[in-house]
Formats: structure tokens, sequence, C-alpha cells
């Protein structure tokens, strides 16, 4: 993580967590993630994602099945949830009896 503030570049930054309002990447609704890992700013006070933590996020949601996500859930969820091609391929192992 980076040690100064993205917006101020103070350095009395820490980790907290925070329920963070995400649009899915299909458009089709918002969904609620509890306990996203953030940064706090104790200068200017805002509370932002990291850009990485922001595209993990993103790739995550356009990969996984999205319509089995419910409208909340946590961070940790998130990215336990099997991505589309790994499923894909477990289903095709089925099919041959494995
Ligand atoms: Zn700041």
């Amino acid at each position: 993580m980076s040690k100064v503030c993205e917006w101020c570049g103070s350095a009395k930054i820490k980790k907290m967590d925070k329920t963070v309002y995400w649009e899915l990447p299909d458009g089709t609704r918002a969904v609620e993630i509890k306990e996203t890992p953030s940064i706090q700013c104790l200068d200017c006070q805002m509370i932002y994602q990291e850009e990485a933590l922001i595209k993990q996020i993103e790739d995550q949601l356009f990969l996984v099945n999205t319509k089995n996500l419910p409208k909340v859930f946590t961070y940790k969820k998130l990215m336990a949830e099997e991505r589309m091609l790994k499923r894909n391929y477990f289903d095709f192992s089925d099919l041959e009896g494995y």
C-alpha cells in the first residue's frame, strides 16, 4: 500500500474496512460490498480504496457470475466466488465422469 494519502499527500493514513457501493459491470444493479479494505486519511478525512484494489474488485465482478451474487456481501466473499471459466471447466469434468 502507498505510504501517503492519494488526495493530500499526508502520511497520516490508516487502514480500515468500509462498506462500498458498486455498480455491476453490466450496469443492471448496484451491490453493497462490506468490509472492503480502505484507507482513511486523518488529515483530509478522505476514505478511499487504492487503485489496485478497485481493479481487483472490477476484474472479479467481471469474471464471476453476478446473477448469483446477493445484494449485500463482504469483500472476502466476493474474492472467494468462483470465476466462471473455472466453473465451466469443472462442469465439463463432471460430464466426463471424473
Ligand atoms: Zn489526505
